[in-house]
């Protein structure tokens, strides 16, 4: 059977990092990149007897994820004990939850081939987040083949996100991480930022016949630590389990690793069951009650969620769909629009194109990510204000563009500094056509033949004329005045 006979099913586990600043059972501060085990304390340390204290914030963020999914928070949740070893992990077990997670059900809109597909959470729950295994280090007073710990990451709150096998391809699974990434920092819970681990993901991939009923072998691949690695593991594993199913071999039900080098998966143990951590409720913590006026409060404090937001951007400025959903590519930038066009009512959609062509080619992809705008609405507002009231052309806006990021000074301050205003006024332009006209009988005769493609060539030799600043508009119309009228 070829490739297209069979249909992959996906589910991902996604593990956020929330945005506190302590971390999630003790007081410790939750930082990256400062000096190993500086941030720690007898709680994340494992130490014995050491009491864990759930952060009332870590549990709040991890309900505005919930909210912003449409999931059902539950009013009574359990932290969990879930057991193994690892030299990481000083206590012996993880901190997470089991059987009564946080939240329940929920679902995220995934665009994917010009469609809108709703994938379904099966839940969110709080977890710890390990230490960290160092095999390299800078340091030369290390014996070689020495492995070190750092504890600093031990106890940094997560909520791990997992869908339903909803997902059919590596792109849609791309196109998951991405709205969930855009959802869980338009809501302030998580930075998202994949290269500092704050999003990590493990893919669950099997394949099946086309049309059949019943699942395929499972196969988990871990730690996939940016998108581009998700995307290609996943595009790996669909053909490494496609091939092995066609040429007969059994697939086993086992973890896996990505590995980048080769942009392969390869074996990394046969899969655990749940049973074999000995999940049970830990006796430190109780049960975790979330009340009607907890929840309330957190429901209030939520901003506008993407989706809400594009469907507005379209009836109250008359965006395209399209424009819409790019403008709401993060909060910062969707804010950054409704800032200029409150100061530039006119034209939103002039505005909508500067930011989606002009701005964002000059932002870097993490720019975007993060909404960091080259300049302030105010100056874009302006900008666009100077073309509508024909003061300077949309070339010479462009123009001034590179100068309003460099140095932040007012646009009217610019135009006038370098004697970029437009000539809109009739007479001279009037004058510039009719010597146009009058200086090239020639190219006259040939447009009134018939060559209406010749307009262009006036409009060029007009614009000379005025060495540039010529109003388009303007002189279009009289120039079409001029040539179609005599
Ligand atoms: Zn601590």
């Amino acid at each position: 059977m070829p490739v297209s006979d069979f249909e992959a099913v996906i589910g991902l586990e996604v593990h956020c990092q929330l945005r506190t600043k302590s971390k999630a059972f003790c007081a410790c501060p939750v930082v990256f990149g400062a000096p190993p085990n500086t941030a720690v304390c007898p709680v994340c340390l494992g130490y014995p007897g050491a009491l864990p204290v759930a952060n009332r914030e870590m549990v709040s963020l991890a309900m505005r994820v919930a909210l912003a999914t449409g999931c059902t928070i539950e009013e009574t949740s359990v932290f969990a004990r879930k057991n193994y070893f690892y030299p990481d992990l000083p206590k012996g077990y993880q901190i997470s939850q089991y059987d009564r997670p946080l939240a329940t059900r929920g679902t995220v809109a995934v665009r994917a081939n010009g469609s809108v597909k709703n994938v379904r959470l099966n839940r969110i729950h709080l977890e710890e987040d390990a230490g960290k295994s160092m095999h390299e280090f800078p340091w030369e007073d290390v014996p070689a083949l020495s492995s070190l710990v750092d504890l600093n990451r031990s106890g940094t709150p997560l909520i791990e996100i997992v869908s339903e096998p909803d997902l059919s391809s590596a792109d849609e699974a791309h196109e998951y991480l991405v709205s969930l990434r855009r959802l869980v920092r338009w809501v302030d819970a998580s930075d998202g930022n994949m290269e500092e681990g704050s999003l990590r993901c493990d893919a669950n991939v099997s394949v099946r016949p086309k049309g059949a009923a019943a699942l395929g072998t499972k196969v988990e691949i871990k730690n996939l630590n940016s998108f581009a690695h998700v995307k290609k593991a996943i595009e790996h594993e669909i053909e490494r389990q496609v091939a092995a199913l066609e040429s007969g071999r059994p697939l086993v039900q086992e973890t896996r690793l990505f590995e980048p080098d080769t942009g392969a998966t390869k074996a990394m143990r046969s899969k655990e069951e749940a049973m074999d951590y000995r999940y049970f409720p830990d006796p430190d913590l109780g049960v975790l009650v979330v009340d009607g006026a907890w929840r309330r409060d957190v429901a209030v404090s939520m901003p506008e969620l993407p989706e809400a937001r594009a469907a507005r951007l379209q009836t109250a400025y008359g965006l395209p769909a399209a424009d819409a959903e790019l403008v709401c590519l993060s909060r910062p930038l969707a804010d950054f629009y409704e800032a200029a066009v409150a100061k530039h009512p006119g034209n939103p959609k002039a505005i909508a194109n500067w930011v989606l062509s002009e701005l964002l080619a000059r932002m870097s992809d993490a720019d975007r990510q993060a909404g960091r705008l080259p300049v302030a609405p105010e100056t874009l507002a302006a900008l666009v204000a100077r073309i509508d009231d024909g003061s300077i052309s949309g070339r010479m806006a462009k123009e001034l563009l590179g100068d309003l990021i460099a140095t932040g000074r007012p646009v009217d301050e610019l135009v006038k500094e370098k004697g970029l205003v437009q000539i809109s006024d009739e007479g001279s332009i009037r004058d510039a056509v009719l010597k146009v006209v009058r200086d090239h009988p020639e190219q006259v005769a040939t447009y009134r033949g018939g060559k209406a493609a010749t307009f262009g060539w006036f409009v060029g030799q007009v614009m000379k004329a005025l060495q540039g600043k010529g109003n388009p508009g303007v002189v279009n119309r009289l120039l079409r005045d001029s040539l179609d009228k005599d």
